[in-house]
């Protein structure tokens, strides 16, 4: 798995290269110009990709990968196509030619690799192309294929969700979730041990020993992470028609201060992406408030606005005296804008 990944950096990493060497010279490269040159010239220069037992599609997905990288680049959804370093996000693409591939089970055959097997189970599908990954020292498996949904009966027609520093969640219905205690240990495991890595000799065998160790740990908050999050946002997507949350593209430390640190550290963005998938899974529809809706300071029974300093913690109506949980009051105002 090794090789099949330094393959397909090296050849992302060719491709790369050449990319920028035509470039200057006034070319216009593209991936398929690319594959094609990099087939009939470079290839057989290169006799440890040709090895037995290698699969030869890594490397047009390869060229793939470094075509996408490009038109995002292109498209000014991303910055310029970096080169991939060794042990970095180690991955490669591999197929069956076209031939569908069976999954299913804790074991899994892949073109030319042979049989592997899984730590969890996988659906009992088929696939045309699988794609494995490192992350610290576990290898990941990952392959698209299609599923219908019958969307689940709701229990509610609209929510509203606040995203708060004291709870993770508000939800206007009253649902509560709070922020992970278990979350601050670990963070606090995670800086030492980045300590214990610094004091390490360079080259040393504890200092790689200690480098694995935090790369673990990293790799179990990350999942902590994204395990909480997806504890909500299928709650949500489950249960509800209709599912407001505000605009939380804020970057750097207001988004720190402002919202509780899973929510900072995983980014906004991939709360709304989970939100998103999940709305077509289970049949339900999101909406996303203006980032400049002023849910904190509006009061949810009479209209009333005023400021509302961080600190206050129960929004006390100037006008109609309604005294109310601030994360509440502004879920319940978030879900009228489904109806306004
Ligand atoms: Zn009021």
């Amino acid at each position: 798995m090794s090789k099949h990944a330094g393959i397909a950096r090296f050849t992302y990493n060719w491709g790369l290269a050449t990319w920028g060497d035509m470039s200057k010279d006034g070319l216009k490269p593209n991936k398929y110009l690319l594959k094609k040159f990099f087939n009939n010239h470079v290839k057989s220069e290169f006799t440890w990709i040709k090895e037995s037992g290698i699969c030869q599609k890594i490397t047009q997905y390869a060229f793939d990968n470094l075509g996408d990288a490009f038109s995002k680049f292109f498209s000014k959804k991303g910055g310029y196509p970096k080169f991939k370093k060794k042990g970095h996000h180690d991955s490669f693409t591999i197929d069956a030619g076209g031939k569908p591939i069976p999954v299913g089970g804790t074991s899994i055959k892949l073109p030319t690799i042979g049989w592997l097997k899984t730590y969890e189970g996988l659906p009992h599908t088929t696939c045309k192309s699988i794609t494995i990954s490192r992350t610290a020292d576990s290898w990941f498996i990952a392959f698209a294929y299609e599923q219908e949904y019958e969307p689940t009966v709701k229990q509610h027609d609209v929510v509203g969700v606040d995203l708060g520093v004291k709870e993770l969640a508000t939800l206007s219905t009253g649902v509560i979730f709070p922020n992970p205690r278990h979350y601050k240990t670990h963070l606090s495991k995670l800086r030492r041990l980045s300590k214990d890595l610094s004091r390490k000799l360079k080259g040393s065998n504890n200092r790689f020993k200690a480098r694995q160790k935090l790369a673990r740990h990293h790799e179990a908050v990350a999942n902590l992470r994204k395990d909480t999050l997806h504890q909500i946002t299928t709650y949500l997507c489950k249960n509800h028609a209709t599912i407001v949350v505000e605009d939380l593209k804020v970057s750097g430390m207001l988004a720190n201060r402002k919202l509780a640190q899973v929510i900072a550290d995983c980014g906004f963005y991939e709360f709304k992406r989970q939100l998103e998938y999940k709305a077509k899974k289970f049949g339900c529809e999101v909406i996303i408030a203006d980032r400049w809706f002023p849910s904190s300071k509006t009061c949810s029974n009479c209209g009333h606005i005023q400021d509302m300093p961080l600190k206050e913690r129960i929004y006390n109506c100037g006008s109609c005296g309604l005294s109310i949980d601030r994360d509440l009051n502004a879920a319940i105002n978030l879900s009228r804008l489904a109806t306004a």
